[in-house]
């Protein structure tokens, strides 16, 4: 006879959690217990938790036999979401938060399912499919209506299919005499297919392509997994990556693949959903909540293989990850510029040795870093076998008119020929600031610590609606100055505030000015003026709109910031401009040459990629900078060559790292006094902490900023970990906010 007592307890399962708070100063994991009910609870698993009095999600990392807490004392999880993290990414959120100075619960929000927090889920579809029966009463002799025959015979050749589209109502009657199965089933919300035209395949791979491919496949074999794919624009970057991924979905596996920005480059994602179909999946903000929620689960179920999709994409959820495209791996959208600061591009290598998958980075003006690190394929050549465009330098010392000479017989002789050109300004708004002429004082913004620039905000008028007497005012209405910083607006000021003087004066010109300028001066019927800046942006479909505006039209001028010279493909410009081209070279910033040299060798590669050729002119004040006459000369390995030797002298990235902290308060001394202390407080050789420095008051808050150079960056990253983490308590009791900036752009 066995006795009857209690079962034996069961055993203990813990739960450790990160809650999703913002706050530094929180130590976690946290433990819960977990009961029967939370069978199905492992590591990334999201938990509704009470968590210090209010409820929050927390993500499981860990699930442990024991605590150090008193069972009884732990609290259960409310509720477990139905859509986890997989574990690979919890493992790489944790990663990226001790990589990037941040916390767990920071690192973790970035890898949810979309929508997952606000319990956005799968959209049910009423869905109707062909029974036994129902095959049979098709074939055999019962009595149909033509509308239900009709029906049938659609259920039976094109399989399952929405009732809605069916008619419910003969569905239903079907239904009730057992022919066909009507089932809520789920239903993928695809977002819109890049709009642009069909881009044809590519028959035959050059010489130079099919090498880099064959290098590609042998790293996904096992040979070398770190390639950057060194290419001239036009050289068929993009064609080799199109490959590389179809060899990766052979072998079964999955590819990332991320691009600068979805919107200023439609072709490169058109070109991967038009070889691959639905294979392909997009993740980008623009997409409605439950378009980014579905194609998520797409990739996290392996109906979707491939994932396209800006800086943020590398946190797709593919479980088996072969390969990792970085498309224009030299573009500045790969650093997310919110907590965690992490740069796209480390963590794609991370990711790729977390799977053992081959990281390919491309580009025609490849990153210091890259170079040193990366096996270089080679692709020295245009496709179409052109030449790139010759780069003429244009010395603006002593002149008074913003367009040189040349400039305008250039643009004039494009107008005259029915051609296109592109025209780079790096500096938006209309003019640059305002100053009093009889004071001197220069209006500036109340929260932060810059001028105030003048926009004439004229960017919903297209460029055909435009009404030639606004054009003519000095300035349009709906003029205002604004900061670039944090959006303070003010109307634009006729008189000083300081004197009363009513001379006040206008400096600089930006894209807003230029366009004006321009469209008065060559614009007009058959040759619109376009432009592209942060401004038009903000309105949605513009940017989109603009390209393919510009794209359609048979003649014309696109005016804009560096985003003019991002990866589009415009055959028939045959100019480009660059006007102030030092200007990008005056900030105080060791990559201001990297940069620079970067976007006129970018925007030369815009102009003369078809059969007409092509033309460059580069305005500067600054003619013999070395950075310019390399990209004169098309030469990114001189560039590379003289780059690195002086970053090596230098300690500066790839061999040193850099950690940049600012402190910041609404009072001045506390952002200081914080910053002082974890000066005191970093554990690295001395010279290795610079500052503090006052950095220009922004939104408001007072700033002051370390920089730890070193070239120890393990030591550096834990000794910056440490003191933050020593000094998150009293500096947010001060009400000094932390910020920790790894690898600053
Ligand atoms: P990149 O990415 O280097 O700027 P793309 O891949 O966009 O270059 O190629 C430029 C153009 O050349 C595209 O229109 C592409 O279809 C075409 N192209 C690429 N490879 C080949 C090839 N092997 N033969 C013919 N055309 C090609
Ligand atoms: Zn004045
Ligand atoms: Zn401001």
């Amino acid at each position: 006879m066995t006795a009857i007592g209690t079962p034996p307890p069961l055993p203990l399962r813990i739960a450790r959690v990160e809650p999703l708070t913002r706050t530094r100063a929180l130590r976690g994991p946290f433990d819960y217990r977990l009961g029967p009910e939370h069978d199905g609870v492992g590591v990334g698993s999201v938990l509704r938790v009470r968590f210090s009095g209010r409820r929050t999600l927390a993500v499981v990392v860990e699930v442990a036999a024991e605590s150090e807490l008193a069972p009884e004392r732990l609290a259960s999880p409310e509720a477990v979401l139905p859509t986890g993290i997989p574990g690979d990414l919890v493992a790489l959120a944790q990663w990226l938060a001790h990589e990037y100075v941040s916390t767990p619960s920071r690192a973790l929000s970035l890898m949810l399912a979309p929508g997952a927090a606000s319990g956005l889920g799968a959209k049910l579809v009423l869905t109707a499919s062909l029974t036994e029966p129902g095959r049979a009463a098709l074939e055999g002799e019962e009595r149909l209506t033509d509308g239900q025959r009709a029906v049938l015979g659609a259920l039976a050749q094109d399989g399952p299919a929405p009732a809605a589209r069916l008619g419910t109502a003969t569905l239903r009657r079907l239904e009730s005499r057992g022919l066909v199965a009507l089932e809520r089933m789920t239903e993928r919300r695809r977002p819109p297919l890049a709009s642009v035209g069909a881009l044809g395949g590519v028959a035959t791979l050059t010489a130079d392509q099919q090498i880099a491919l064959d290098v590609v496949c042998a790293g996904l074999a096992g040979g070398d997994r770190g390639l950057l794919l060194h290419g001239v624009t036009g050289s068929g970057k993009t064609e080799v990556y199109l490959r590389a991924v179809a060899a990766v979905l052979a072998s079964g596996r999955g590819a990332v693949v991320l691009v600068p920005e979805i919107a200023l480059t439609p072709q490169t994602l058109a070109r991967f959903q038009q070889r691959f179909g639905d294979v392909v999946a997009v993740l980008h903000s623009a997409l409605s909540a439950g378009e980014r929620h579905d194609e998520w689960l797409a990739l996290a179920s392996g109906q979707a293989r491939v994932c396209v999709g800006p800086r943020s994409a590398v946190f797709a959820p593919i479980p088996d990850i072969g390969l990792i495209v970085i498309d224009e791996e030299h573009d500045g959208s790969y650093k997310h510029e919110g907590d965690p600061r992490y740069d796209a591009r480390t963590v794609a290598m991370h990711r790729a040795r977390q799977h053992g998958a081959v990281l390919l980075a491309g580009s025609a003006t490849p990153r210091p870093e890259s170079a040193v690190s990366l096996r270089r394929l080679r692709l020295p050549d245009r496709v179409d076998g052109q030449a790139l465009p010759p780069v003429r330098v244009l010395d603006m010392r002593g002149s008074h008119h913003p367009l040189h000479p040349h400039t305008r017989t250039a643009l004039a002789d494009v107008r005259r020929s029915g051609g296109k050109a592109i025209v780079l300004l790096n500096r938006r708004g209309w003019s640059n600031f305002l100053s009093c002429r009889d004071c001197g004082h220069v209006w500036m913004c109340p929260n932060c610590e810059v001028a105030l620039v003048l926009h004439s905000w004229t960017t919903r008028v297209r460029p055909d609606q435009a009404r030639p007497d606004a054009e003519r005012a000095a300035y349009p209405s709906g003029a205002t100055i604004a900061c670039h910083h944090c959006g303070h607006r003010e109307r634009v000021p006729t008189r000083c505030v300081a004197c009363g003087s009513v001379a006040v004066a206008r400096h600089g010109a930006g894209t807003e000015r230029l366009e004006h300028e321009l469209r008065e001066a060559i614009g007009g019927h058959g040759f619109p003026v376009f432009r592209l800046d942060a401004d038009v942006v903000g309105i949605k479909d513009r940017v989109a709109r603009t390209l393919s505006d510009f794209g359609a039209a048979s003649s014309g001028l696109l005016v804009g910031t560096q985003m003019v010279a991002k990866g589009h493909d415009f055959p028939d410009v045959t100019l480009g401009v660059v006007l102030d081209a030092d200007q990008t070279l005056r900030f105080p910033d060791f990559r201001a040459e990297e940069r620079t040299f970067a976007l006129i060798t970018q925007l030369a590669g815009r102009a003369g990629r078809g059969d007409r050729g092509g033309v460059v002119l580069v305005q500067t004040l600054a003619p013999d900078a070395r950075c310019i006459q390399f990209a004169a000369r098309h030469d990114s390995d001189g560039f590379l060559e003289r780059e690195l030797v002086m970053r090596r002298a230098l300690g500066y990235p790839p061999f040193g790292t850099l950690i940049r902290i600012v402190c910041s308060s609404p009072q001045q001394g506390d952002a200081m006094a914080v910053a002082g202390a974890l000066r005191d407080a970093i554990a690295l050789p001395p010279g290795s902490v610079l500052g503090p420095a006052p950095l220009f008051r922004l939104r408001g808050r007072s700033r002051s900023q370390l920089v730890v150079r070193t070239p120890q960056r393990r030591a550096a990253i834990e000794a910056v970990g440490a003191a933050v983490e020593g000094e998150a308590v009293a500096a947010s009791r001060r009400g000094v906010s932390l910020s920790v900036d790894v690898d600053p752009q």
